[in-house]
C-alpha cells in the first residue's frame, strides 16, 4: 500500500499569482490523507520489521492522524489502538476509526498529557505493541515526508506547508538540504506560539537561512477559526475548485496570499504549496460555514 501514488502537481489560477501550483498529496488516499500517509510510510515499514502487530497511538476526537493510522493498520492486517483525548463522544472521524477497527481508548486530559506511562500502563506485558506518538511525529515520519521534495521535477523560489508538530516541515527542509534546491521553505503553525517548530526541526536537522516561520496565521489557536478564514476558503475554493480545511491548509493558502499583500513574495514568483489533506477536517465544523 506505500508503492504507488498518485500526487501530481498541478498549477492553478487564483488572483493574483502567475506561477502557483499545488502538490496534491490530498489526492494519495481519501483516508490516510496527504501528510499522514507520508509520515505512517517508514513507521508501519519500521513496526513491521521489529514483528509487531499492534498499532498504539494517540489523538484528539477530530485528529486526522487517528483515522490514517486506522486505515493504515487495517489495510496492513495490524491491529492498532487510540487513546483519545477527552470524554467519550461520537462523531464522522471517530465512527470512521472505529470501522476500520480501531480500539478507542477515551482518556481524560490529564493522564493523556503522559503519553508513555499510559502505553505503559495498558501494553507493559505486550512485547507486539508499538507506541506511535501524536501526529506520528518522529524521525521516521521526516523521511516520508522528505521523498515529497524528491518528487518534484521543477524548481520553485517558495515551497509552503502548514505545521502542527513540524514533522513535515522538518522532512520538507530536509528533502530541500539534500537535494541542494534553492527554494525557501515557508511553514505556517495553525497552533498559538508555533515557536517551539523551531526547536522540533533543529531536533532533526540544521536550522539555515531557508526556513521562515510565519507565526501570525494561526487566527486564534488550534481548530479556531475566524468569519475571515471562512469567507477566504469560500472564494479560494470556489475559484480553484481545490478544497481546503479550516484547521490547516486554509491557514497556509491564507498565509500565501497576505505574504503578497505585504511584499514578502511576488505574484510572478514560482510557489508550490503542499496540500497535506485533512479535508475530513470540514466535518467537525459545519456550524461555522
Ligand atoms: C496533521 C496535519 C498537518 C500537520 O503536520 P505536522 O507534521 O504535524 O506538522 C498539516 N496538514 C494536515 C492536513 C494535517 O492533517
Amino acid at each position: 500500500m506505500f508503492t504507488e501514488i498518485f500526487s501530481p502537481v498541478q498549477k492553478i489560477a487564483f488572483t493574483p499569482f502567475n506561477h502557483l501550483s499545488v502538490k496534491r498529496d490530498d489526492l494519495i488516499d481519501p483516508y490516510i490523507s496527504g501528510n499522514k500517509w507520508r509520515k505512517l510510510k517508514y513507521i508501519l515499514a519500521k513496526a513491521r520489521a521489529e514483528n509487531k502487530t499492534q498499532l498504539v497511538t494517540f489523538g484528539g476526537a477530530y485528529s486526522n492522524h487517528l483515522v490514517a493510522t486506522a486505515a493504515a493498520a487495517a489495510r496492513s492486517g495490524l491491529k492498532a489502538t487510540a487513546f483519545v483525548r477527552g470524554e467519550m463522544v461520537k462523531n464522522e472521524m471517530l465512527l470512521l476509526c472505529s470501522l476500520f477497527g480501531m480500539e478507542l481508548i477515551f482518556t481524560d486530559r490529564e493522564s493523556y498529557r503522559n503519553k508513555h506511562q499510559l502505553f505503559e500502563n495498558h501494553f507493559a506485558n505486550n512485547a507486539e505493541a508499538y507506541f506511535i506518538d501524536e501526529g506520528g511525529a518522529s524521525a521516521e515520519a521526516t523521511f516520508g515526508c522528505a521523498e515529497i521534495i524528491g518528487e518534484l521535477t521543477e524548481t520553485y523560489d517558495h515551497i509552503f506547508c502548514a505545521a502542527g508538530t513540524g514533522t513535515t516541515a522538518t522532512g520538507l527542509l530536509k528533502g530541500i538540504q539534500q537535494q541542494q534546491l534553492p527554494a525557501k521553505l515557508h511553514v505556517v503553525p495553525v497552533l498559538k506560539g508555533g515557536g517551539f517548530i523551531a526547536e522540533e526541526i533543529a531536533r532533526y536537522t540544521t536550522i539555515n537561512k531557508q526556513l521562515a516561520l510565519h507565526l501570525d496565521y494561526h487566527f486564534g489557536g488550534y481548530a479556531k477559526t475566524t468569519p475571515e478564514l471562512i469567507h477566504f476558503i469560500k472564494t479560494f475554493t470556489g475559484q480553484t475548485g481545490l478544497l481546503l480545511d479550516p484547521v490547516y491548509t486554509a491557514k497556509m493558502f491564507y498565509a500565501i496570499c497576505d505574504l503578497e499583500k505585504k511584499g514578502q513574495i511576488h505574484r510572478n514568483d514560482r510557489i508550490l504549496a503542499i496540500h497535506t489533506g485533512g479535508l475530513m477536517g470540514l466535518f467537525g465544523m459545519q456550524d461555522k460555514f
